[in-house]
């Protein structure tokens, strides 16, 4: 099935987000989250791919492979660039069709400052486009979004501005960045939308069920923290059981609200932790 048809028949389309184990050894442990994820039968599952060229990526191949072939749902296999040569690509490119997925993240990838970079690629939309010449019709292409500005970029403007790079080179669906406030997605999808980009944007939502994530992704992701969410942390960030049951009630909170105000699509950032995923779920299922 090709994501952007997904997005053509139903709305909300409802997606779950998991990264490949670091060590190839661990690999039982993301089935056992793939297992869990099935039962809310999710439209889609993605599965990330690390920027730094590691052995591990074959394992993206592999687990969206299996999440087609033995869970029957639809996988959506993440592609990094920026530190790929063009022949690094068409390989995985390879693996990609030979696994039959039909669905590519086209992303450039984080610039790692040590780490020796390959000139090949610049940007995303140089990945779609070597995408489209060697799988036009049998991959469809996703691309990324930022609702507050990717930190690159000198404005949220210049950012959209950007993003037609992306669709001119066949990106069909944009998956957001992480972000705690809704009014800042409406607002992004309402400038997207004046300046020209019709494609679907689908929300990406991470519930923060623990202190470490608090420090580590809400740093990483740069995105702003509006009152009830700082709230929630200052009140629960010392009572670990608190603070996951806060974490997925904000969650569902937030999807419910960008559901209801006719958002394309729900995307969950899982952490590869099922429970989460489930319980989010749980608490917006009826209006999916
Ligand atoms: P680009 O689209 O290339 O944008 C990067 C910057 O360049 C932006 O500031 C943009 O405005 C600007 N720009 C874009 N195109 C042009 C152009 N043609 N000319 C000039 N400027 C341009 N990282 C991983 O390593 N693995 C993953 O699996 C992964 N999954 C992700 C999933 C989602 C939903 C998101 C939001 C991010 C993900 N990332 C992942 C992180 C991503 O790789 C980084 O955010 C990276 O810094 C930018 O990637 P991009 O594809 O958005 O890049």
């Amino acid at each position: 099935m090709k994501i952007p048809e997904l997005f053509e028949q139903k709305k909300p389309v409802f997606s779950f987000e998991i990264f490949p184990p670091k060590r190839e050894s661990n690999i039982d442990n993301i089935y056992r989250t793939v297992e869990g994820l099935t039962e809310c039968r999710p439209d889609f599952i993605s599965v990330t791919y690390g920027a730094g060229g590691t052995s591990s990526n074959y394992l993206t191949c592999d687990i969206a492979a299996r999440i087609k072939h033995e869970y029957g749902i639809e996988p959506l296999a993440h592609l990094t660039c920026v530190n790929s040569s063009k022949l690094d690509v068409r390989i995985m490119i390879e693996r990609f069709i030979d696994a039959n997925i039909e669905n590519v993240m086209a992303l450039r990838g984080d610039i790692i400052p040590d780490m020796e970079r390959q000139n090949d690629f610049e940007h995303a939309n140089d990945l779609a486009i070597e995408l489209q010449r060697k799988c036009q019709e049998r991959i469809e292409i996703l691309g990324a979004c930022y609702p507050e500005g990717h930190y690159q970029s000198k404005s949220i403007d210049e950012d959209i501005q950007n993003l037609k790079y992306k669709i001119g080179a066949g990106v069909k669906v944009l998956i957001t960045q992480l972000f705690f406030d809704n009014d800042k997605f409406y607002s992004y999808v309402g400038k997207a939308r004046n300046m020209g980009i019709k494609v679907p944007i689908t929300a990406g939502i991470m519930p923060i069920v623990k202190k470490s994530q608090i420090e580590k992704t809400i740093k990483l992701s740069g995105s702003s923290i509006p009152d009830d969410f700082a709230a929630m942390i200052e009140k629960y960030q010392d009572n670990p059981e608190a603070l996951y049951d806060a974490g997925i009630d904000y969650a569902v909170r937030q999807a419910r609200d960008l559901i209801m105000n006719g958002t394309d699509g729900i995307h969950i950032y899982t952490m590869n932790n099922a429970d989460v995923a489930r319980r989010v779920h749980s608490g917006v299922k009826d209006l999916l």
